[in-house]
């Protein structure tokens, strides 16, 4: 039995030979890696979580709010919060981490005979769930500085006419921010061309010198903004994405979306964890300041930097990035290596972590030159 392989089952073609997502999850002592956020939550929202959560279970017979209203209302209340601009129960969604998101955006707007398009290197699952949902994809250009070249952009979208065009800001694995005006400029061809939904995947946004670009959803009714809380809210073990877009596009994702697909736990973890957004975005801050040094000492040693908008950062450059990756991780300190030829990534990790890991890469300078 043992040596039957994917490939010998009749799985989709478009599965066959291809790898799942996988960064690794090695033990070692600094993991700075996959762009989690290195603070535990807080003892005090450990216990609303508890609270919450025995609430929870006193009635798990029964199956969760299938709307998750309370949820979206708090969502709603963040976002107005934090953008000011106004965003109601009916603009938000939430699903489990912003791919299952993504993945019910794809299954709603991509599908077979349909195709998507995202400006590379991004966030590699943009592909791969699109793969997964029969959705065709397109591989959108990039400057040589990993700036999105909108005049090739335009080019791209007007030749392909994709169903859905991808926007990550900031953009992950570079950590560059895209310009408000580049991605009104995408709308437009977007629109032109098709129209297309156009996604704006915000997961790193309150780790921006910017703002956010919600207000942008004014009158864009093929706009929408996923958001998360596995980041800034340091939750990615909780499994809570959401998006903000016209009430439209909320309905059209229920298509979709499995029934009672966001767990009671889920819910009330969540809600739990949006009691607590000030002591969280107050990590946040210290995260900035620590991506903030990242990005200066690793150029005092001789590094090229990628401007960061994100809690990590991208440095290089690498004759072997992997060879260097290896050497790394060599010194107890596992960052990731996205497979841009060159370059390396960093999550901001604690202020300890991040010596660690200025420790390695300044041996490892000295090493190479
Ligand atoms: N979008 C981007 C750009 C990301 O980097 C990530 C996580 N690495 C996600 C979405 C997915 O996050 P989650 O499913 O944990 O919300």
């Amino acid at each position: 039995m043992s040596d039957v392989r994917i490939d010998d089952l009749p799985v989709r073609d478009e599965l066959r030979g291809k790898s799942p997502y996988g960064a690794p999850q090695l033990d070692v002592p600094v993991r700075l890696n996959t762009n989690e956020n290195p603070y535990p939550l807080p003892e005090p929202l450990v216990e609303r979580i508890t609270e919450r959560v025995r609430e929870a279970a006193r009635t798990l017979n029964r199956y969760p709010d299938r709307d998750a209203v309370e949820l979206r209302t708090k969502l709603a209340e963040y976002l107005t919060d934090t953008s000011g601009y106004q965003v109601g129960l009916a603009d938000v969604w939430a699903a489990n981490g912003s791919n299952e998101v993504i993945q019910q955006l794809l299954q709603t707007f991509g599908g077979p005979g349909r195709t998507a398009i995202g400006f590379e290197p991004s966030y590699s699952m943009h592909a791969l769930i699109s793969r997964g949902t029969g959705t065709g994809w397109i591989s959108g250009p990039r400057n040589e500085d990993f700036t999105i070249d909108l005049a090739a952009a335009e080019r791209a979208i007007a030749e392909h006419r994709p169903d859905v065009v991808f926007v990550t800001t900031p953009n992950n694995p570079t950590g560059n921010a895209v310009p408000p005006e580049t991605v009104l400029a995408l709308y437009e061809a977007a629109q032109a061309a098709k129209p297309s939904m156009v996604v704006v995947d915000e997961a790193y946004i309150e780790f921006s010198h910017g703002d956010s670009l919600l207000p942008l959803l004014d009158g864009r009714p093929h706009l929408v903004i996923s958001r998360t809380m596995s980041k800034a809210f340091g939750a990615a073990g909780l499994r809570l994405g959401y998006l903000a877009a016209h009430p439209a596009v909320v309905d059209a994702v229920q298509l979709v979306r499995l029934p009672y697909h966001l767990s009671a736990v889920t819910q009330a973890t969540a809600l739990a964890a949006l009691e607590h957004t000030g002591t969280l975005l107050g990590y946040v801050e210290q995260l900035k300041a620590e991506r903030d040094r990242l990005v200066t000492e690793l150029r005092e040693i001789g590094y090229e930097v990628t401007a960061s908008d994100a809690n990590f950062v991208q440095f290089g450059r690498f004759t072997d990035s992997h060879e260097a990756w290896r050497k790394i991780l060599d010194r107890g300190v596992l960052v990731r290596d996205n497979g841009v030829p060159g370059w390396l990534r960093v999550t901001a990790g604690t202020p300890e972590e991040n010596d660690a890991f200025l420790d390695a890469v300044r041996a490892l300078k000295k090493e190479q030159s």
